[in-house]
């Protein structure tokens, strides 16, 4: 089974759901700062983080985007579970910053120049997996939509295949500059958006976009061990890049369900075993099921007690890469009869008076109890 989870954009970026624009706006510019990919180099957590919140902030600063999310959530944007980011947008929110922020410099070396190819963007999988399948590792097929590379442009957006045309507003640069006051201000051209080139005769099939959706199925090769959170990165299987740009990457991000018996605790695997209070206080040999389903046999000692815990060595979970495996810690449940046949009554009478109990009460409550601290000390 597989399902997708996406956080909340507010969430993100850290503010009320009533938030306004500015600070919203605010809130993106702090992510931006310290999640910038320039600002920290090969950290891809940072980058992740950085994604996000430019999602964030391109969905809540559009009040038509947000109004949708708002009443209907991440599907209300019209799609399935996945981080469809297009990492152009990057360099789009670049110049709304630094236009807006004066932090230009911050963003320098990403502007965008004319109509340079983009990389696609990463694409985000949640797969949930039984706690077996974590422990055995999986091979499972996923359906991912993503967009890729037009067939019948070849990527151009242009009907026939043919090539976009220099914008005539910028003259392909990208860019016009206007007069503020004293300053002359360079902003990313209306007509082409930037691009420097502009489509007079849109593809159909794309609609001069270059690349349409597909779903493809991709085989996803889990290895043993994975836990939750964890991620699995598919080189180039994100969306295809745009103008020839290389394709993005795909991640898989692992949910381990809950299991009925076993709980985890890193390698560790705990679960509870019943015992009635005849085989605690006799003591025996049971088997226990383990998580890669052969049965274990197990020692009760006899006079074992609520809660004593069997340690079964090298019955966790196998940790990832390696050859390592965590422990099974069996915790005993001691179940008393809630009734008793009247020999079986008898029986544990003599015994408990075998024993110097006395299992009615004649002496009275406090004297019992002075004679056992007593013998206690
Ligand atoms: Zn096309
Ligand atoms: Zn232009």
């Amino acid at each position: 089974m597989t399902t997708g989870t996406r956080r909340d954009y507010y969430e993100i970026l850290g503010v009320e759901r009533s938030a306004g624009v500015e600070e919203i706006k605010k809130a993106y510019r702090r992510m931006a700062v310290r999640y910038h990919p320039d600002k920290n180099p090969d950290n891809p957590d940072a980058e992740e983080r950085f994604k996000e919140a430019s999602e964030a902030y391109a969905v809540l600063s559009d009040p038509e985007k947000r109004a949708r999310y708002d009443r209907f959530g991440h599907e209300g944007l019209g799609d399935v579970g996945f981080t469809g980011f297009d990492s152009e947008s990057f360099v789009d929110f670049a110049d709304i910053l630094g236009d807006l922020f004066g932090f230009g410099d911050l963003f320098g070396g990403r502007r965008r120049t004319s109509h340079r190819a983009q990389r696609g963007s990463d694409l985000r999988f949640t797969m949930s997996l039984t706690l077996e399948e974590a422990a055995r590792g999986v091979t499972k097929t996923i359906r991912v939509p993503r967009l890729e590379v037009c067939d019948e442009c070849g990527g151009s957006g242009v009907a026939g295949g043919g090539s976009p045309e220099t914008c005539p507003t910028c003259g392909g640069r990208g860019q016009v500059a206007y007069r503020r006051g004293f300053l002359t201000v360079a902003q990313t051209c209306p007509s082409c958006q930037g691009h420097g080139r502009v489509v007079r005769n849109p593809c159909r099939a794309c609609r001069g976009r270059g690349r349409t959706e597909h779903e493809v199925s991709l085989e996803v090769k889990i290895p043993p061990g994975v836990d939750n959170s964890m991620r699995l990165r598919l080189s180039g299987e994100g969306e295809s890049g745009v103008r020839g740009g290389p394709p993005g990457d795909l991640y898989v991000v692992v949910a381990v369900e809950a299991h009925e018996l076993f709980t985890r605790d890193g390698a560790d695997l705990h679960m509870t075993l019943p015992v009635s209070v005849f085989q605690a206080m006799l003591g025996t040999r049971l088997r226990v099921p383990t998580i890669l389903g052969e049965e274990q046999e197990i020692e009760i000692p006899a006079g074992a007690q609520p809660g004593q815990v069997i340690r079964v060595r090298g019955k966790g979970m196998p940790v990832l890469e390696s050859r390592g495996t965590g422990d099974l810690y069996v915790h005993l449940k001691v179940v008393i009869p809630e009734r008793l046949s009247p020999e079986q009554r008898r029986l544990i009478e003599e015994a408990a008076a075998h024993g110097g109990e006395a299992v009615r009460d004649d002496e009275g409550l406090l004297h019992r109890i002075r004679r056992r601290l007593a013998n206690d000390g």
